[in-house]
């Protein structure tokens, strides 16, 4: 977190493998430091700003899961990359309820759960498509005004009021930690997350699994799997940096 690393872009396929392999056994090597194994943590590749051609590169190096932060920019490459068997999309960003229904349509999982009203919508639009959806809870644990998410103390109750809709599957949890370079202040976050699935899974809700742990994106998934993660989001060391500020992709304003 500390100096800025410099992500290069891959270009070609061997770029993206080795990517992949250089994430992959650094994912690894933070697993064992905490006594886990490597196969318990999932790699989701961020592909944000990146064109569906440069994804088939990607795709071609094995990445058939991709996450997404906006989900017209998700639908479209969805449909510019319809032949191509097997892939999954997981929209891991904010997400407005009047644009629920495009997820609805070809997200394989949403991240960013944060109220009611928009389970509800989700709900609704799902039964309309004969489809479900998996979901993860997303939590503000750096108490950050700029990220989303529920406050750590409304989750539990939260939670218990899910059941009710049956075609989300929920998984668990994700959070953005705080952009901080104080490690402690990142690791907080992360703990945050994982007490509250300690939390939580005493008293399950009939349907409700809450095992996913989804925290740790370029700059901070080491530190996210020494803590506890079962899934980390990858963008930029992957794919290279980005052109745009981070405060493009993460709005102040929230729309509730
Ligand atoms: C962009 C993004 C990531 C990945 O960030 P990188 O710095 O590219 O690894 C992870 N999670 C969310 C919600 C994002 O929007």
């Amino acid at each position: 977190m500390t100096a800025q690393p410099q992500y290069s872009t891959a270009t070609t396929v061997e770029d993206f493998q080795r990517h992949v392999a250089d994430v992959k056994s650094r994912m690894a090597a933070a697993a064992a430091r905490v006594g886990r194994s490597a196969d318990e943590v999932r790699l989701l590749p961020v592909s944000k700003t990146v064109d569906s051609d440069r994804l088939r590169l990607a795709i071609a190096a094995g990445c058939t899961d991709l996450g997404e932060n906006k989900v017209q920019e998700a639908l479209r490459k969805s449909r510019e990359l319809a032949d191509v068997p097997g892939l999954r999309w997981h929209v891991i960003g904010h997400l407005q309820s009047n644009k629920a229904k495009f997820v609805a349509q070809f997200a394989h999982e949403f991240q960013a759960l944060d109220r009611l009203s928009l389970a509800k919508t989700l709900n609704n639009r799902l039964a309309v498509e004969g489809r479900t959806l998996e979901v993860l809870v997303q939590v503000n644990t750096s108490g950050e005004d700029s990220k989303f998410g529920l406050p750590p103390a409304e989750v539990a109750a939260f939670i218990r009021e899910l059941p009710a809709f049956e075609r989300l599957r929920v998984k668990g949890f994700m959070t953005l930690a705080s952009n901080s370079p104080d490690e402690s202040r990142v690791r907080a976050c992360f703990q945050t997350l994982h007490r509250l699935r300690e939390q939580g899974q005493q008293d399950v809700p009939a349907g409700v699994e809450l095992q996913e742990l989804s925290m740790g994106m370029s700059g901070d998934f080491e530190l996210a799997i020494e803590e506890g993660a079962t899934v980390v989001r990858v963008g930029q060391a992957i794919f290279g940096a980005r052109a745009l500020p981070d405060s493009y992709y993460w709005p102040d304003e929230p729309d509730m």
